[in-house]
């Protein structure tokens, strides 16, 4: 993806919101659901967005993730302002740069696993055999080869999740987004699903933004952003940063 400006210093972030705001509905009906947020995510890092319900996670998340777009603000990908990029530009980011991982799966019941996982990849216009191909290698780095063919509505909620995430990886991402990802999971496969999350933003350095309600999850992350009402309340790098100032 191309930058801004030249540049020599560092690599500018993955992400970052900038004075971030969304509000639903207008006038006495207005509601703000996320008020001036603004956040750096690094490379390589592993963030927990974490809160009450209804405090602004997902909508946070959506709006970095560039599937809606901000009342105010902007959010920058590798130092590009979202808004300065072409419908195609974002169907591809979308596509290829980030990988999504809901709670709900949002996997098509009545395709194979092989259909759903090379969805991205179909979108972002790679041909037939290149994604076959890519999702099979995916599916079998998961242990999912021997379910490409199943339908997806025949999976356990393990095997969907785990299906999700190759989904996630076909487009090889730099990022990826996951919303209460072990939310409709059982404890022993949710920590499956949590750790194969981990070994990627560990072994691969893909950067992980994880929106949980789950604190011991949270913790596991490199950092914690606490959002209550729509605001950013903590953020445990802010505060490792001004400690190293003092
Ligand atoms: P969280 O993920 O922390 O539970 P959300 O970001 O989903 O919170 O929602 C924040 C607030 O915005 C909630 O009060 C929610 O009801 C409201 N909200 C979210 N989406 C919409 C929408 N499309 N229309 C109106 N209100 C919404
Ligand atoms: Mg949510």
């Amino acid at each position: 993806m191309t930058r801004d400006t030249p540049h020599d210093g560092p690599p500018p972030p993955a992400l970052e919101a900038i004075g971030l705001s969304k509000h639903y509905g207008s006038g006495a009906g207005r509601f703000d659901a996320l008020s001036d947020v603004s956040l750096s995510i690094q490379a390589g890092e592993c963030v927990a967005i974490v809160g009450k319900s209804g405090s602004g996670k997902s909508t946070l998340m959506h709006l970095l993730a560039v599937l809606d777009e901000p009342s105010q603000g902007q959010v920058r990908i590798h130092g590009t302002d979202a808004r300065s990029l072409s419908a195609r530009a974002l169907n591809r980011v979308r596509n290829r740069e980030f990988g999504f991982v809901f709670q709900q799966f949002f996997l098509n019941a009545q395709q194979s696993v092989l259909e759903n996982v090379t969805l991205p990849l179909t979108i972002a216009g790679v041909r037939r055999a290149a994604r076959r191909a890519r999702a099979l290698e995916v599916l079998g780095s998961l242990d999912l080869a021997e379910k490409a063919t199943a339908k997806a509505v025949t999976l356990s909620g393990g095997q969907k999740q785990r299906s999700v995430i190759a989904r996630a990886l076909a487009g090889d991402p730099s990022v990826i987004f996951a919303d209460e990802p072990t939310g409709n999971l059982d404890s022993q496969t949710g920590a499956i699903v949590e750790e194969m999350l981990f070994a990627l933003n560990r072994e691969k350095g893909i950067t992980l933004v994880i929106v949980t309600h789950d604190d011991e999850l949270a913790a596991r992350c490199d950092r914690q952003v606490v959002l209550r009402d729509g605001r950013i309340i903590s953020d445990s790098a802010a505060a490792v940063l001004e400690e190293a100032t003092r």
